[in-house]
């Protein structure tokens, strides 16, 4: 089993091995070669389609050491140091798992001192419009006068919600849905390193489910690894999502298109046969057949974002199709989802479904329309119905006790097809770093060995508690090793206060352990004096640079205030 999420594995280190969002890429590459960087930017879009891979790609760029035209270089220290996690000018932080609310204020404000190696200190703010109303004010009245050395990345899948006043300061990117031909792609290539064979449909099958997240799309296909025997089958994508195969959706479709009941109700009995998810195989067809009538509709105009196989099918069946049968189909199959959620009979409101479809499609049309065309050269549908439904009642009935487990009281712990949603945050626990990787597990040495050994150990707080971690690259240092004893130096009394803080305490005494093997008791000392120099050398230079000529020479020369030298010093 992989150590580590294929999500992670595969995360874009440059913007050629991005998959999508090509209009963002081009714009921020375009931007990082004329040199035209701001200091906030939005992405917003749906989780899992890769906000926070362009983010960091975007803080590796502004900090990579290569030509500006090869940012970022991925390869150079910089973009190394920030792929794993252990640069320090960068920082993320989640606004959604922040539990204190002095946290991200504290944080943000800390901007204001320079990056300590790279050229700009860049903040990765994820879930930015769950920050508190304390943290936006801060963050704000950073993007009203930001120093030139910071940069603020923030990231949102609810972008209303957060304030105009900081939108009006950021520029604005809006993230995609991954479609299914690059999910594809992607999928493929990831299969092919892997060493794992594909069953064909099954990238596809995978792709669909993932609904346009990539991030799910690996999900997935990391649960599928699991199972061993380096091959996916569709069989497996059906016991581990419901997802039905492309064939049974266009079976499906093609029964309703020759008013072939009997066909119908086998697609059916055959899917549930499968244990396959009825609902998500409700949705697929009511998908697919809204394809068919927007085809229908505008055949030119229409963009399929679907594998070319069942592009095909969509296109041949638009043409056979009649738009007042599509319409009442959808009308009618869209309604499933709620009773085949409520419904105690299984399959048996999609069978309606269908049956209504062929036998009365008009019935739910607004306007009368011809009847659908038909295959047989039997006139009526109604005699056609009988036959049919013995024939899937049959195909249907052994299984059945094991294939539709809906009733309540169950014993055991139904097994199979359980997730039709991919828990991507479970499944990113389980593959944390932080078990496996460690060398021998040795005691510090001294000072020198700890910091050494310090960034492997902060990617361990990260992947426990990113937030700590956060706290950490904001000012809080191995100072000294004795023998029992770590200590830490803090910039401020306030990131004193933070590291010893029960749980930040004990998360990182128990890191260490699991580095050193070894229990250390933890201190902590905040550099106070360095800290009332800076806070006071802050101040000054926000004076400074309110000072009118100051402030003028600022303009003339896009200059910032740096450092102020007295001249008694210059003498
Ligand atoms: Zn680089």
């Amino acid at each position: 089993m992989a150590t580590q999420a294929l999500y992670r594995r595969y995360r874009s280190q440059t913007f050629d091995e991005l998959v999508g969002q090509e209009h963002i890429v081009r714009t921020l590459r375009n931007a990082i070669v004329d040199g035209r960087i701001g200091h906030a930017y939005i992405f917003t879009g749906p989780r899992g389609v890769g906000k926070t891979t362009v983010a960091r790609l975007l803080a590796k760029a502004v900090n990579c050491l290569a030509e500006p035209a090869e940012r970022p270089c991925g390869s150079c220290s910089m973009c190394l140091s920030i792929a794993d996690g252990s640069a320090v000018d960068v920082i993320e932080m989640d606004a959604a798992s922040h539990t204190s609310v002095d946290d991200a204020r504290e944080i943000i404000e800390r901007v204001q001192f320079r990056p300590a190696i790279g050229r700009y200190k860049v903040y990765i703010i994820d879930e930015v419009h769950m920050l508190s109303t304390a943290a936006f004010n801060a963050l704000l009245k950073t993007l009203e006068e930001p120093p030139n050395h910071a940069m603020f990345i923030l990231a949102t899948t609810e972008i209303h919600k957060v304030p105009a006043t900081i939108l009006s300061r950021c520029q604005r990117y809006t993230f995609n849905r991954h479609n299914v031909g690059d999910t594809v792609t992607h999928l493929r290539e990831i299969a092919i390193q892997e060493g794992i064979t594909l069953e064909e449909g099954a990238a596809e099958a995978i792709a669909r489910a993932a609904t346009g997240s990539m991030r799910d799309a690996l999900s997935i296909f990391d649960q599928l690894m699991s199972y061993g025997g380096g091959a996916i089958t569709l069989h497996q994508i059906q016991g581990l999502l419901g997802v039905t195969a492309a064939q049974e959706i266009t079976a499906l479709s093609e029964a309703l298109l020759g008013a072939d009941v009997g066909a119908a109700l086998a697609v059916v009995a055959r899917v549930s046969e499968q244990g396959a998810d009825i609902r998500q195989f409700s949705r697929d067809i009511v998908n697919h057949l809204r394809l068919v009538m927007l085809v229908k509709a505008d055949p030119q105009g229409t963009t399929l974002d679907v594998a070319e196989s069942e592009a095909d099918s969509i296109r041949s069946q638009a043409v056979r199709a009649q738009m007042g049968s599509l319409v009442a189909w959808l009308r009618r199959l869209s309604e499933l989802d709620y009773e085949l959620r409520t419904s105690p009979y299984g399959q048996l409101p999609l069978e309606l479904a269908v049956v209504e479809a062929i036998a009365a499609p008009q019935a739910a049309a607004s306007a009368p329309v011809a009847l659908p065309p038909r295959t047989s050269s039997q006139p009526s549908p109604a005699p056609r119905i009988e036959p049919a439904r013995q024939e899937s009642a049959r195909a249907a009935e052994p299984p059945r006790p094991a294939a539709t487990a809906v009733p309540q009281p169950d014993p055991v712990p139904i097994v199979s097809p359980q997730p039709v949603v991919p828990a991507p945050r479970g499944a990113e626990e389980r593959s944390d770093p932080a078990a496996p990787v460690l060398g021998e597990r040795v005691p510090f040495v001294d000072v020198t060995d700890l910091s050494e050994r310090w960034p492997a150990i902060v990617r361990d707080i990260r992947a426990k508690n990113r937030n700590l971690e956060a706290l950490i690259k904001s000012g809080i240092h191995p100072f000294e090793v004795t023998d029992d004893t770590v200590t830490f130096k803090t910039d401020t009394d306030w990131l004193l206060a933070k590291v010893q803080e029960r749980q930040n305490l004990l998360l990182i005494e128990q890191i260490l352990e699991r580095h050193t093997g070894k229990t250390y008791r933890i201190r902590s000392v905040a550099a106070t004096q360095k800290r009332e120099v800076t806070n006071a050398k802050r101040e000054i230079l926000r004076d400074t640079s309110n000072i009118p000529i100051v402030k003028a020479a600022m303009n003339v020369f896009d200059a910032d205030v740096v450092g102020i030298e007295t001249p008694e010093k210059e003498d």
